[in-house]
């Protein structure tokens, strides 16, 4: 009997549990992409990012003889339908752990088992599931560290190959057409400019993580902290849409810390954060939503898309670290970790305001958003989350700049006020945002909205007296 393979985040033939196992029950395999109200809540830039990832993986299927079936609606409803029309028994997909997607699933299972169809969901987004991690008293982690050190010597299966050929049904089902989805449609003027910043599908993850180990790994260690280098593996968008799997990376690093390499325990280490992320957004499902320490409930955050909220959305506000970072994140749909916590910082520290409205403009942005990782960047950088950096721990963003970008590459990558030829990637800028807005390369370089200085002393005047 046929398989459906709901295809979700796991845009991937190897390294694919889900897709092994559909394969393992010898009959057709249908997958099936579907377009469904929780995707209204995602941001301009994952949408469009996801439907990148869509048509590279059908073109990926296609060459082996397979065929990526997309519909529209209520997924329990299309599954039910499809598994009618196709005379499928069983519905597969892989596990997700962020609470809209548990929810959904939760009820998508228990009503296709309802109707009498073995519906199954997989591990294959993670290394480990977070319910299998334990601390030694029996809890779920809370701090970093210590989860690192239970894990980092972990032997986890190889990871599955990818089929040679595609067990194809007699008939394939009618598909939609993936422009009709639009889902490049709310940003458009950026869009064209985003698309050139984008590595896609699973070719492209490979050969940028043999890049990345013959090359960068090395290095990791001290060049993942500049960002003006190219000294990290960019994996996030390929695992933010399983492009790649976890496992791949982790038995690529595995090999090559055997042989030594420092950059590649680190590399792990940095495979581990995004475990963190899951897990906890697993056991306290509250750490997307709300202050992971309610303590922090009580402080006085702003809550609006002030003036000076707007100013560091658009990267002016003066700071060019900041700046620049929120620019690339505009262009690229990426930004570089370091910059990612100096602009929250400044948010929720400099600009007193709550990390929620800098996470949904993340969400917004990135072509790599992650739930959890966003989350608990978020949550980290603010203060209000488990291990986080002491809340009143403040980045100096000016000398910051000058520590990791000490020869300005990162600055005049983004910024082009001011500069008598600014960089291309700088000058892009201006072409991918709205007119709206109302900027030019020519205007003068925006003053601070508000100096470090006066931030640093706001934000330890806001802690005094308060301990989280
Ligand atoms: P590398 O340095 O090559 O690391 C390898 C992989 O390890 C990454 O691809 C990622 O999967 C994981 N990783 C590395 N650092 C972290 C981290 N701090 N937390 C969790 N996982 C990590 N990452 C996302 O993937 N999506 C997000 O939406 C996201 N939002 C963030 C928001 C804030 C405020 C902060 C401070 C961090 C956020 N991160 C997010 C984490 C981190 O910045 C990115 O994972 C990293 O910059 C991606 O670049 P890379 O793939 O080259 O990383």
């Amino acid at each position: 009997k046929a398989v459906i393979w709901w295809v979700r985040k796991d845009l991937r033939l190897a390294d694919n549990p889900c897709l092994s196992a559909a394969l393992a029950a010898g009959g057709p395999v249908i997958p099936v992409a579907i377009l469904d109200p929780l995707h209204d809540s995602w941001g301009a830039a994952p949408r469009f990012r996801w439907g990148l990832g869509l048509g590279r993986f059908a073109e990926t299927l296609e060459q082996i003889g397979g065929r990526l079936i997309l519909r529209r609606g209520d997924p329990l409803e299309i599954l039910k339908e499809l598994a009618e029309d196709c005379g499928a028994g069983a519905v597969a997909w892989s596990r997700h752990y962020d609470p809209g997607c548990i929810e959904r699933d939760t009820r998508v299972k228990a009503e296709l088992e309802k109707a009498g169809l073995a519906a199954k969901s997989h591990p294959g987004h993670l290394l480990f599931e977070p319910w299998r991690v334990e601390t030694k008293t029996g809890g779920h982690y809370k701090v970093f560290t210590p989860m690192w050190k239970a894990l980092r010597g972990s032997d986890l299966p190889e990871p599955e190959r990818a089929p040679a050929r595609w067990p194809a049904p007699d008939r394939w089902p009618a598909t939609d057409s993936l422009e009709d989805w639009a889902l490049g449609a709310p940003m458009h003027r950026a869009m064209p400019i985003l698309k050139g910043h984008q590595r896609v599908g699973e070719a492209a993850a490979g050969d940028r993580l043999a890049w990345f180990l013959d090359e960068a790994v090395e290095q990791y260690d001290a060049d993942r902290d500049i960002p003006g280098e190219d000294g990290t593996s960019r994996m996030s968008p390929h695992l933010a849409w399983g492009e790649i799997g976890p496992r791949s990376l982790w038995h690529a690093a595995l090999r090559r810390r055997e042989e030594g390499s420092k950059g590649a325990e680190t590399f792990l280490k940095e495979l581990v954060w995004r475990e963190f992320a899951y897990h906890l957004a697993w056991h306290t499902p509250r750490l997307t939503r709300d202050n992971w320490r309610e303590e922090w409930d009580a402080f006085p955050w702003n809550e609006r898309v002030t003036a000076k909220v707007r100013a560091w959305q658009q990267g002016r506000t003066g700071i060019p670290f900041v700046d620049a970072a929120m620019r690339e994140m505009w262009v690229t749909g990426t930004m570089h970790n370091r910059g990612r916590m100096i602009v929250a910082s400044y948010l929720t520290k400099h600009l007193m305001t709550h990390w929620r409205i800098g996470m949904r403009w993340f969400e917004d942005c990135l072509t790599d958003w992650d739930p959890a990782s966003n989350a608990l960047g978020w949550q980290w950088s603010a203060g209000s989350g488990p291990d986080a950096t002491p809340y009143f721990r403040v980045f100096n963003p000016v000398t910051q700049l000058d520590r990791f970008d000490r020869n300005r590459r990162y600055a005049d990558a983004w910024i082009a006020e001011g500069r008598r030829d600014p960089s291309e990637t700088a000058l892009s800028y201006f072409e991918a945002i709205p007119e709206s807005w109302g900027l030019s390369p020519s205007d003068p370089y925006p003053d601070p909205v508000v100096t470090p200085e006066e931030g640093r002393r706001a934000a330890l005047e806001a802690y005094e007296g308060r301990s989280f």
